[in-house]
């Protein structure tokens, strides 16, 4: 078992480091002088302003990688959390808020205790673990992951498993494990018309009534129906805006967003086409552009999760659903160097809020799991 003091001591010396992104504010260092005591070897991989520590201790010929962040969300108004300071731990019985708690420096916490526990009973050719650290996640992602697959890419390195430690779960620790990620797409689209005065509509082109059908079939289309591991594919629409402010004047523009969250079921050219049949049956005079910001992704099923449900099953005596729901994590970028990729961590129902908070006993039943998933993966 790791000991819940030395845990709780961990985790508030992470909080207190400052480390808004992109800023790791000497976090990654920390971590850095904790593994090296281990064994470990680091490296950096930086660029503009955000730190990516890369470690990796044991010589065996399997590599698993746990991957996460240090960075944190803006911590909001100081005064409003419970002790006047986001970055000081507190702790209150079983209760613990501090900024970053559960998103997701509790979790570093955990696996930092849990390899420590491990690499003091195993033999170093018996496993090789990695740690992928960034101080970007919760910013633009622009040098963060992307640059460690990119690190390791290079180096010919393929993870047979990684394990971001992202909070997964929601109503209990253990029920959720995520194996994949919806893609992301957003469409940012201006119809033209013809502005003129209200009275005189024959000498005008209306863009609201000639956007009116296209936007009720693009909003009401089943894109399909889900799978086995997605739900199905959705298009909202995020802003609308058209008109002078007037009464008496029929605009000449209409903008519009919207963003799809889609499955495996369709690639990003399939959607674009799909879109632009429906804007040209309705024979719209209209720009469009479009921003891709990340594709779908479903781990290989190999023995990580099951080892994971095995382990969970252990420690909480909960039955964990696997679940690709949610925004967009850095798997996106990791699933192109790793056979097998899960997400598994705290809670979420707290992060990014005031007050984020997590609990003594979630954070000791993690570490519990990822130490036994490192035994059972490298020991059974
Ligand atoms: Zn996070």
């Amino acid at each position: 078992m790791v000991e819940d003091n030395r845990l709780i001591k961990v985790l508030a010396d992470l909080v207190a480091f400052e480390s808004v992104t992109p800023n790791s504010a000497g976090s990654l260092e920390y971590i850095e002088c904790f593994v090296t005591k281990l064994g470990a070897g680091c490296v950096y991989v930086n660029r503009n302003q955000t730190s990516n520590l890369i470690v990796t201790i044991g010589n065996g010929d399997r590599i698993l990688a746990f991957a996460g962040h240090v960075d944190v969300v803006p911590p909001g108004d100081s005064a409003k959390w419970i002790n006047g300071n986001p970055y000081q731990l507190h702790v209150d019985g079983d209760l613990i808020i501090g900024r970053g708690v559960a998103d997701m420096k509790g979790a570093i916490a955990a696996f930092l205790l849990a390899l420590e526990q491990f690499v003091a009973v195993t033999d170093l050719s018996q496993y090789k673990i990695m740690l992928l650290l960034t101080s970007d996640e919760e910013g633009s992602a622009h040098d963060g992951t992307i640059l460690m697959v990119d690190y390791l890419k290079q180096n010919q390195i393929q993870l047979n498993y990684c394990l971001v430690g992202e909070p997964s779960c929601v109503d209990v620790i253990g029920d959720t494990i995520k194996v994949g990620r919806r893609g992301s797409l957003t469409g940012s689209l201006v119809v033209n018309g013809k502005q003129g005065h209200i009275a005189y509509p024959h000498l005008c082109d209306n863009p609201i009534h000639s956007f009116a059908p296209a936007m009720s079939e693009l909003s009401s289309k089943i894109w399909d129906n889900g799978n086995e591991f997605f739900p199905a594919s959705s298009l909202q629409f995020a802003n609308i805006s058209s008109g002078l402010g007037v009464t008496n004047v029929i605009p000449g523009q209409l903008t519009t967003n919207f963003n799809f969250r889609y499955n495996t079921n369709h690639s990003v050219d399939s959607l674009k086409q799909e879109v632009l049949a429906i804007l040209n049956k309705y024979k719209l005079n209209y720009d469009l552009s479009w921003q891709h910001s990340a594709n779908p992704f479903l781990t290989k099923v190999g023995s990580l999760i099951e080892l994971s449900r095995q382990a969970i099953n252990q420690v909480c005596g909960v039955n964990v659903a696997c679940k690709t729901d949610g925004g967009t994590s850095d798997g996106r970028f990791l699933i192109e160097v790793s056979d097998e990729i899960i997400e598994f961590g705290l809670r979420n129902a707290s992060i990014h809020q005031l007050n984020e908070a997590t609990s003594v006993s979630d954070l000791t039943k993690l570490a519990s799991i990822y130490s036994i998933l490192l035994c059972k993966i490298f020991n059974d």
